[in-house]
């Protein structure tokens, strides 16, 4: 059981999370800097008094997830794209996760339309005590009625105070699992859509841009030993871009930076892309199973 505290800090997070994802759509533009779309969306999770769970993800055509922007990023939006903006608020550790797609070419909507029937096919589904295989078969056929694909190995996931990833998954399509969920659980539900010909599975990209805490491995340097007590201090186990630790132009932190990363007292999230390089569209809301109901906190 949740306290009304607790519950009120989700409903704040959501409510911050969905005005700022209903915002994305005037800073994504064909040309935009993405190094401004990111600063801009936590700017304004920022200024309505919320705090980023996670630095905000900008993934472009067949990038589905983990890119956000590293420091000097000359990356632009390109022109007849499509473009995932995907964000996280949290209160106290109590975090929202919700994301949508803006499609810069009209040819790519249905793609992102069918992300969206997915989502709203799972939200009528969970319930306390639903099997998260069932919320996946019901994603996996809506995203196949409509003649596309879903992306089979990413997921959506249970939430716990400042912790993005809390054990149980919930798929993007039918599978043998036996879980289920529970009352006062906190859920991202995340469909992830790709064309019926491609592969409909993520592959490692070579680079990564978002890390986080895992242990102290104890950095030689006096600066990789700051920065490592900050990184702790500021973002706990949450995770962090290297925007947010220094100004691009402190070599000294950088190679701190290095170190931390080399010693693995962090961990790197690589970028995910669809296999056969086809267009990914995603659609994402956090629901709060209640008693006898559940509530898209993101709405
Ligand atoms: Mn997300
Ligand atoms: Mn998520």
């Amino acid at each position: 059981m949740l306290s009304e505290d607790i519950v009120k800090k989700y409903m704040q997070a959501g409510h911050i999370a969905s005005e700022v994802r209903n915002s994305a759509k005037q800073l994504v533009k064909a040309g935009a800097q993405i190094i401004d779309i990111c600063e801009g969306i936590e700017r304004l999770i920022r200024a309505k008094g919320g705090n980023s769970a996670f630095p905000c993800n900008v993934c472009i055509n067949d990038i589905a997830a983990h890119y956000t922007s590293p420091p000097k990023d000359n990356h632009v939006v390109p022109p007849d794209s499509i473009v995932k903006v995907d964000l996280g608020v949290h209160i106290d550790g109590y975090i929202a996760d919700t994301a949508t797609t803006i499609c810069l070419d009209r040819r790519y909507e249905d793609l992102f339309a069918t992300a969206q029937r997915a989502l709203q096919a799972a939200i009528v589904e969970i319930q306390p005590g639903t099997k998260v295989s069932k919320i996946g078969s019901v994603i996996q056929k809506t995203i196949e009625s409509n003649g596309f694909k879903p992306i089979s190995n990413l997921s959506g996931h249970k939430m716990d105070q400042y912790i993005i990833h809390s054990g149980k998954s919930i798929p993007n399509v039918g599978q043998m699992n036996g879980t289920k969920t529970e009352e006062w659980e906190v859920y991202a539900i995340e469909p992830f859509v790709t064309m019926n010909d491609a592969a409909g599975q993520v592959k490692n990209g070579r680079d990564s841009y978002i890390y986080r805490f895992l242990r102290d491995r104890k950095p030689k340097g006096i600066e990789a030993k700051i920065l490592l007590q900050k990184i702790r201090s500021s973002q706990r186990t949450l995770p962090f871009p290297e925007r947010w630790l220094y100004s691009g132009t402190s070599d000294g932190q950088r190679r701190a930076f290095l170190e931390i990363l080399a010693s693995k007292s962090i961990m790197a999230y690589p970028v995910l892309i669809e296999a056969s390089g086809s267009l990914v569209a995603q659609a994402e809301h956090t629901v709060l199973i209640k008693k006898d109901e559940s509530v898209v906190i993101t709405l």
